[in-house]
Parts: structure tokens; C-alpha cells; sequence
């Protein structure tokens, strides 16, 4: 074969996102929730699955479920939109109101698929930088903003740091003309304040929220928005025909009668993260106080050797080392009681025998 066809001009394949998925006991990396959904929910999914017209195309609009999410949120149908895990969404949020010459603009370190899925789309990328404790400075804020990019990302609690948004920050810059102010919220449910308060039909927020955490769904791939009508309307514009087939509407219909259960479990992370971070206190390490259901963490020596260290003693975390601006760091996910004792013992262990070598 000769002259493969390379893929469009501008195109920077050379960055993918992955997360290693490596065999270990003690999966602690990609901020997944350590519980399945409720036993009764996958019991009666299995009634809901056996009444689907599988000969018919789901329903397009996919009304029950954007009326229940309206319900649950004081919002109308109109104010939602659903789609394949918040990924897809904010893919469409970049297939809509970004691409080529228009901007967005993020807040560095933070969620790698937001200038990731810019990229894809050709879409600029106006890079701010957060100071060492990971906030954003107020003159760097006005300075990126201050570009004119048409979207503005911030992400709260935000990932990989934990930390959630300055309120008066995002604030400050909800309003503006000819711009859209998108908050990804997938962590949101473990935080003590969110940024629905900023949003109504007249703003230009976007509040972004995804099944794949706090609702335990991760290999079901359902997120959404919350966002003015126009929005949702430029959103639907651009997804294909009935992108989100009935067995995944059938699902996520059926788990959020739980939700207030799975709210419930949200609290008890919550809880187990408190007892993660004061034992890497206790161990003397830097971290950063989190909101969301993992924490930044540094071990203060090599990242990678330690690491790999818990690789070999089954726990893995996510090693973020090799990431711009997070050399050094670790993100660990909050699992089960089990998982961040084993979690606790092994770091311990590792930093133990690293002091004896020195
Ligand atoms: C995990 C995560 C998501 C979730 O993406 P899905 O496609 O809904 O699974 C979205 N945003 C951030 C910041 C995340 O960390």
C-alpha cells in the first residue's frame, strides 16, 4: 500500500488521553465510585431491558429522561441536555460553539480532555496558569479572559487538584456578551457548593454533570448539562440521530429513583476522604485539600519509583508526574474502607523503606 492518508491538517494525534488500565486488587485511579449501583436497581433494569421495542429507534428527544433530570434540578426539559458520559457533551459544546476561529479558555492544571477535545475540534486553546497551590491569580483570570475566547472552562471541585472554584472569581466573569461560561461540575455531589446559583435561562452558563461518579454508572456512559435553551438547542444541532439508545435511557430513568441514596454514599466518601488526608498528613506528606472523591498528593520523593512501588504492592493511582505543572504528584481515588487502608499501609511501607536507603 503506498500513501496512506494522513488524518486532517491540524489534527494532533500525537496526544490521546488515556488512563493505564493495569490488573491490581486496588483500582484507585480513575475517580470511579468503589460501590455498583443498588441490587434492586440492576434487578428491575433487567425488567426495564426486557420491554424495550429493540425494532424501534429510541426516543429522539429523549423527553422522560430530560424531564426527570428538569425535575430533580427546578429546571425545564428544554434546560437539559443528554448525551454519552459529560465527555460527549462537552464535545458537542465544542462542535456548537467552538472549532475553528473561535477560543476556549482553561485553567492549566486541570481536566486534560478539555484542550484535548479542543484540539480534535480545532478549536484554540488559551492556556491560564494556577499559581503552586493550584488556584487561579485574579490578574491571570482577567488577563485569559480578557482575550475574548468564546468559551471559558473552569472545573469545580477540579480535576487532578480536588479544589473547587473561587465563587466571586467565576462570578466575575458570567455575563459577558458573546461568551459561554462552562463549569464542569462531574464531582460535584462531593463538594459543599456548587454553581447553580449563576445559572438561569437569561445567563451564559453552562453547568456540566455527568452519571459516571456519584451514580456509580462509569461503564454506562451518561452525562448532561444544565444550560439555557439556546444552548441546548445549538447542542442538539450537532449530535447525531438518536445518539443515546433506549437501554441507556431505560437505565439512567431507572437510576435516578436512587438518587438520593447514592447522594447518601456520596457523604460517606466524603467521610473516607477526610480519613485519607489526614493520614497522609499523618505520613507528612503535601497535598491538597480536596472537595472531590480523590486527592493530589506528594510523596515528596521520586513519583515514579513510588508509583511503581504500589503497582508491585497491587495499589494503583494515578501517576500525574509526567503531567505539565504536577511534577511530583499523585492522585489517589477514595475506594472502600479496604482499598484506602490498603492504600494507607502500602504508601507507608514504601516511604519507610525509601528513609532507610537515604
Ligand atoms: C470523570 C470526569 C468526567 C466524566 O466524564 P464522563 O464522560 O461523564 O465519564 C467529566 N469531567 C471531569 C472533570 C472528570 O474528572
Amino acid at each position: 500500500m503506498s500513501g496512506r492518508l494522513s488524518p486532517r491538517p491540524g489534527l494532533d494525534l500525537t496526544e490521546g488521553y488515556h488512563s493505564p488500565q493495569v490488573e491490581v486488587k486496588n483500582r484507585l485511579n480513575t475517580n470511579e465510585s468503589p460501590y455498583p449501583p443498588p441490587e434492586e436497581f440492576t434487578q428491575r433494569l433487567a425488567q426495564a431491558v426486557a420491554g424495550i421495542e429493540f425494532n424501534r429507534y429510541p426516543d429522539r428527544g429523549v423527553l422522560g429522561l430530560r424531564s426527570q433530570l428538569a425535575e430533580h434540578h427546578g429546571v425545564l426539559p428544554s434546560q437539559i441536555f443528554v448525551a454519552n458520559g459529560s465527555n460527549e457533551v462537552l464535545q458537542s459544546l465544542f462542535l456548537a460553539f467552538g472549532g475553528p476561529s473561535r477560543r476556549v479558555a482553561v485553567f492549566e492544571p486541570t481536566y486534560a480532555l478539555h484542550s484535548h477535545i479542543a484540539r480534535v475540534t480545532s478549536t484554540e486553546v488559551e492556556v491560564g496558569e494556577r499559581d503552586d497551590r493550584f488556584a487561579i491569580p485574579d490578574a491571570e483570570l482577567a488577563r485569559v479572559v480578557g482575550t475574548g475566547a468564546e468559551l471559558v472552562f473552569f472545573c469545580s471541585p477540579n480535576n487532578p487538584t480536588g479544589r473547587v472554584e473561587d465563587r466571586d472569581q467565576v462570578r466575575s466573569v458570567v455575563g459577558a456578551a458573546n461568551q459561554l461560561v462552562v463549569v464542569d461540575e462531574a464531582y460535584v455531589q462531593f463538594a459543599d457548593q456548587d454553581f447553580f446559583e449563576l445559572f438561569d435561562e437569561g445567563s451564559n452558563v453552562v453547568l456540566v454533570r455527568t452519571f459516571s461518579k456519584t451514580l456509580s454508572f462509569a461503564a454506562g456512559r451518561l452525562g448532561y448539562c444544565i444550560a439555557p435553551s439556546w444552548v441546548v438547542a445549538g447542542l442538539e444541532s450537532v449530535v447525531l440521530p438518536y445518539h443515546l439508545d433506549s437501554l441507556k435511557q431505560a437505565a439512567a430513568a431507572l437510576l435516578l429513583e436512587y438518587l438520593d441514596e447514592m447522594v447518601l454514599r456520596a457523604r460517606s466518601i466524603v467521610e473516607q476522604r477526610k480519613w485519607l488526608e489526614s493520614s497522609l498528613d499523618s505520613l507528612g506528606l503535601l497535598r491538597v485539600d480536596s472537595s472531590a472523591n480523590f486527592v493530589l498528593f506528594n510523596p515528596g520523593t521520586d513519583a515514579d519509583l513510588v508509583w511503581g512501588e504500589l503497582v508491585a504492592r497491587s495499589v494503583l493511582v494515578r501517576n500525574c508526574s509526567s503531567w505539565p505543572r504536577l511534577q511530583g504528584w499523585l492522585r489517589v481515588t477514595v475506594g472502600t474502607v479496604e482499598e484506602n487502608t490498603a492504600f494507607i499501609e502500602a504508601l507507608s511501607e514504601i516511604i519507610d523503606a525509601m528513609g532507610e536507603t537515604t
